[in-house]
């Protein structure tokens, strides 16, 4: 009777930590924790051995033990009572995204959360811990430089624009569950002072798209994917799986990035380079090397000369309609060499101009089931604009 009170007792000293029997094999787990490779195996068997060393030796002797390994993996900072409130303001010390000195850790995902054993389940806390992250986007800021001076820059010839996202990741509140940072995204565009009017659009409209994509990137890996990983830790008590799943946030975002914006680049310089073409050539000369260009263009005409001479308190156009819609089909029947010619020719450009100015008018007065079919040209007219679809 006397042995079995002693072996309690002691079970219970063992259970508050008070004394260290376990505790080699608790290190020997924690050595074994921090060797396992980072994948959902060795995640099962991490969460596992951490039960066990729980059940085992309390929640105090386990921290210990995990210390000695992985600690850091598991998102446990030893120097910090695990007791803590939850809901204390934590320092956010190296969450900024230029401390570049992090450790080399992937993401591990959740982990059992370590809990008290004695009694009383924990205050009243958010089951998962929650990030929140505010992405600003500023406008591009825009710099017009020498062509040299923009290859000179980017350490690449023959380059007449450039554009830079600048990222920048600040801290703004931590607590053991809860953060929140701030995304700053800045664009930097560089336009050689040599292009001018149209030649000036067309490359301030390429580089648009580039915004568009860091934008989209952005969002993607430092908003979605930053949120997923830093949701994934168990709790913010541990800077480094914070930095960690910033920083892999940050190698994605990067990747992307520069992935896609030379996809585009590549499916987007042919056009560049009808678009420089259809700007410098006469409309007659663009017309006379293609058929559907020649339809565009009559077609367009056609329709401009039929509706200035139309009497307003006419009731019905037909004519108006019927040409409506062979301007629709022709603009249907242009190919993708065509269109960018088109879209920066002058003298095109103007046509298209007049053609609206007169649909605007007469889509009031037409009767009420002609009007569709004008919105729908406007519509079309619209597509002549070229817009950036990275
Ligand atoms: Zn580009």
């Amino acid at each position: 009777m006397a042995k079995k009170k002693r072996i309690r007792k002691k079970r219970q000293e063992e259970q508050k930590g008070l004394v260290q029997p376990r505790r080699q094999t608790a290190e020997a787990i924690a050595r074994a924790l921090a060797q396992l490779p980072v994948n959902e195996t060795a995640q099962w068997l991490r969460q596992t051995a951490v039960l066990h060393m729980q059940q085992q030796g309390g929640n105090r002797h386990t921290l210990q033990a995990l210390g000695q390994g992985a600690g850091h993996a598991l998102g446990v900072q030893l120097d910090e009572e695990p007791t803590l409130d939850p809901d204390a303001p934590l320092s956010t010390e190296g969450l900024a995204i230029e401390d570049r000195a992090l450790p080399g850790h992937g993401d591990l995902g959740p982990v059992a959360a370590v809990q008290r054993q004695n009694g009383a389940p924990p205050p009243a806390a958010p089951a998962r811990p929650a990030a929140t992250i505010n992405l600003t986007v500023n406008p591009p800021q825009i710099a017009r430089l020498p062509e040299a001076t923009i290859a000179a820059n980017h350490g690449r010839a023959n380059v007449a624009g450039w554009t830079t996202p600048v990222y920048n990741i600040q801290p703004a509140a931590r607590t053991a569950n809860s953060v929140t940072l701030n995304v700053t995204l800045d664009f930097r565009i560089e336009l050689a002072t040599e292009f001018t009017d149209g030649r000036l659009d067309i490359l301030r409209d390429h580089e648009q798209a580039h915004v568009i994509i860091g934008e989209r990137v952005a969002r993607r890996h430092l908003v979605n994917g930053l949120d997923k990983g830093l949701e994934a830790l168990p709790n913010f008590s541990s800077i480094p799986p914070m930095q960690a799943a910033i920083r892999k946030a940050v190698n994605n975002f990067v990747r992307d990035e520069g992935a896609e914006s030379q996809a585009y680049d590549t499916a987007d310089y042919p056009r560049m380079r009808e678009a420089y073409f259809g700007l410098r050539a006469p409309l007659p000369d663009l017309a006379a090397a293609s058929p559907t260009i020649q339809e565009m263009v009559d077609a367009t005409n056609d329709f401009i000369g039929h509706a200035s001479a139309i009497n307003s308190s006419e009731p019905e156009n037909p004519d108006l309609l019927r040409l409506a819609a062979a301007m629709r089909q022709a603009r249907i029947n242009l190919s993708q060499t065509d269109l960018p010619r088109l879209q920066y020719n002058p003298e095109f450009k103007l046509m298209i101009e007049s053609c609206r100015g007169m649909l605007n008018v007469l889509v009031d007065s037409v009767a009420e089931a002609e009007r569709p079919f004008l919105v729908d040209l406007l519509l079309i007219l619209d597509s002549f604009e070229w817009q950036a679809a990275p």
